[in-house]
């Protein structure tokens, strides 16, 4: 039997034509990511108690500090980084974090958010791709820079997880909405994976326990930057 298509359910003629040029993701600007930071540091701010005790259980208690002082100072410059180019602003937020943010957090955010601009070259606006492969290079940096890798008990053990899912879900050509959501859950639960890991890296290792029974807290700060950007990311879509 012949399949007749009713011609009320036919596509109009050039329906695919106009879906291919109709934008569906989401264009982000240098503006918009300084937006994403400042909300960042919020969610990051308004957590110091916890982050401080979960970094007193597993470090030295200082994470915290470091990361929310470094944080400010970014934030601070928002309007003036807002408005250079991802390249130019990407460095001056590297430089920025690599001198005010103390600890090991300083060297490897700072070095994350170098080796970021370097894929940033010409780049007016990012979309997700962009966003994956900004993450992925951040992931590199600080696995190169920390003689790190994923199951250390680190921010790797949030970033890692979060960077792979987004490949992955590109690769498969899934909705942005669903691979956005699929990336804030893999840096959630890999943030929370660490709670049984024991450290071989930063000053927990030194700590006797070792931070075995509690959530590292640099999985935890950089879980909610993934979250807050992925978040920010859904709504621009
Ligand atoms: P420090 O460990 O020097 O006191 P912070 O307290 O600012 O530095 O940051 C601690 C966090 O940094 C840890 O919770 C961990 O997530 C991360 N970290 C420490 N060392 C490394 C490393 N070598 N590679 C990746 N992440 C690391
Ligand atoms: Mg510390």
């Amino acid at each position: 039997m012949r399949h007749v298509i009713p011609p009320h359910l036919k596509f109009p003629k050039d329906f695919f034509a106009e879906r291919d040029d109709e934008f569906m993701g989401f264009r982000l600007t240098m503006a918009d990511y300084m937006e994403f930071l400042r909300r960042a540091f919020s969610k990051i701010n308004e957590n110091g108690e916890y982050i401080t005790s979960l970094d007193a259980a597993t470090g030295d208690g200082d994470h915290w500090v470091n990361l929310n002082g470094g944080l400010e100072k970014v934030v601070a410059m928002a309007d003036e980084l807002g408005n250079l180019s991802f390249f130019d602003a990407f460095k001056r937020i590297g430089m920025t974090m690599m001198s005010s943010i103390g600890g090991s957090g300083g060297v490897l955010y700072g070095s994350a958010y170098l080796e970021a601009a370097k894929v940033l070259k010409e780049h007016e606006y990012l979309e997700s791709s962009d966003i994956c492969d900004i993450l992925s290079a951040m992931c590199s940096a600080i696995m190169n820079r920390g003689k790190s890798e994923p199951g250390m008990k680190t921010m790797l053990d949030s970033l890692y997880p979060a960077v792979e899912t987004y490949k992955a879900h590109i690769a498969a050509g899934s909705s942005e909405a669903e691979t956005l959501a699929a990336v804030k859950n893999a840096a959630i639960d890999g943030a929370n994976s660490t709670k049984d890991m024991e450290a071989v890296k930063g000053r927990a290792y030194y700590q006797g326990n070792r931070g075995v029974g509690h959530l590292d807290p640099g999985a935890v700060t950089m879980s909610y930057q993934i979250e807050t950007l992925m978040d920010f990311l859904t709504e621009k879509l």
